[in-house]
């Protein structure tokens, strides 16, 4: 079965492709459709909805979610959630403490303190 993983890009984006430096951070990973589907992370769900539809109609309904706040640097991401700079839920436990990968749903991994 397919599986996705969505992350964070710390380092890439310092480095060339070509580099063998790359630090990544997965913060969902979950079998293909079912994460299209129900998307469980913040992040997960914001690049979901910047993905046009091929159905105008469709696309004309659907909310796309733009994320504000400040951009981490990938030298020195922030404590707790590397995500909390910019996740529209965050809560205080966010700023401080890490999220760990876990399996919320059955094959559905997500590393969230609100989710799943
Ligand atoms: S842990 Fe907090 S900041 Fe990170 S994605 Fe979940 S709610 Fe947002």
């Amino acid at each position: 079965m397919p599986t996705e993983r969505i992350g964070y890009d710390y380092v890439n984006a310092l480095n060339p492709p070509n580099d063998d430096v790359r630090v990544r951070r997965v913060v969902e990973l979950a079998p293909r459709d079912k994460l299209f589907r129900e998307p469980l992370h913040p992040y997960t769900e914001a690049l979901i909805s910047a993905i046009p539809l091929p159905d105008p109609v469709a696309q004309r309904k659907r909310t796309r979610i733009i994320l504000k706040g400040e951009l981490p640097k990938p030298t020195a991401p922030p404590p707790g959630s590397p995500f909390h700079t910019r996740c529209p839920i965050a809560i205080a436990q966010c700023r401080e403490i890490v999220p760990p990968m876990e399996e919320k749903r059955s094959g559905h991994w997500a590393a969230c303190h609100l989710r799943g």
